[in-house]
């Protein structure tokens, strides 16, 4: 496969156009952004260990019957993912209270929610990517009622895998956020499952161990990544 022209560089990672037009390249960046991008900063082996994560768990979903964009790695940092049709809502699935829902509801912090929450925003950075509901998707021709429908199921089955899997790691997901795409009429799971897009805390100690380290300057973001690969990519350190 080779490597062509950029189609898109975002605020993590870059997406590269190949000589095969159902795939893409998707390199995971240093550089990091929160608050809208207003904060900004580079963490030398923060792509690495985002990419080695996400190849991961992708792979496990596949294992597991959920489709998605997931093909190989072709380096240490890029990925071969088929090219998919992306749909402009951010899936935020929620198993404990934190972040903006303690912000903007009665939650408290730690605060376990069973059944799991589900929330859909409009990923727009010009709109600050509101929450949205299934009215306003469909009228603003995001998607279809019964592509809601199936996203809605995907995300709790994705859920149901992830925790199951991190529940031996010592590794709480209080949420995290998901997207999806269109393929041939059919509905992927796309971009990545990382440190940047988890809220991971240790069990024992409720330390954040994600961006949050970034976000509200709670420590070394490296380390912290480093110690999630280290509990879901144990044998990236056995090289
Ligand atoms: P919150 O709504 O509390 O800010 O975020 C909930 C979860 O979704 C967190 O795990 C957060 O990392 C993820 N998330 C929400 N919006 C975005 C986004 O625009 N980019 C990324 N990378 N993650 C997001």
């Amino acid at each position: 496969m080779i490597k062509l022209s950029e189609l898109y560089s975002g605020k993590a990672k870059t997406v590269y156009r190949t000589d095969d037009p159902e795939k893409l390249i998707m390199k995971f960046r240093d550089s990091l952004t929160a608050f809208d991008g207003k904060k900004k900063s580079e963490a030398p082996k923060k792509g690495y260990y985002n990419a080695q994560i996400a190849a991961k768990l992708l792979s496990l979903l596949e294992e597991k019957g959920i489709k998605t964009h997931f093909d190989s790695m072709i380096s240490d940092t890029e990925m071969v993912v088929d090219a998919v049709d992306i749909i402009k809502i951010e899936v935020i699935v929620r198993n404990i209270a934190a972040g903006s829902l303690v912000k903007k509801y009665p939650f408290k912090t730690g605060q376990k929610l069973d059944p799991p929450i589900l929330v859909f925003d409009y990923k727009s950075d010009e709109h600050g990517d509101p929450m949205i509901n299934d009215d306003i998707a469909i009228a603003l021709g995001l998607a279809t009622k019964d592509e809601l429908l199936k996203i809605r199921k995907l995300a709790l089955s994705i859920n149901s895998i992830l925790l199951d899997h991190l529940a031996d790691k010592n590794l709480l997901l209080p949420d995290f956020k998901l997207e999806f795409g269109r393929r041939k009429g059919k509905i992927l799971l796309a971009d990545e499952i990382s440190c940047d897009t988890c809220r991971f805390w240790d069990k024992k100690t409720g330390e954040s161990l994600d961006k949050d380290v970034f976000r509200f300057d709670k420590g070394d973001l490296v380390s912290a990544y480093r110690e999630v690969a280290r509990r879901i990519v144990p044998e990236i350190f056995e090289k």
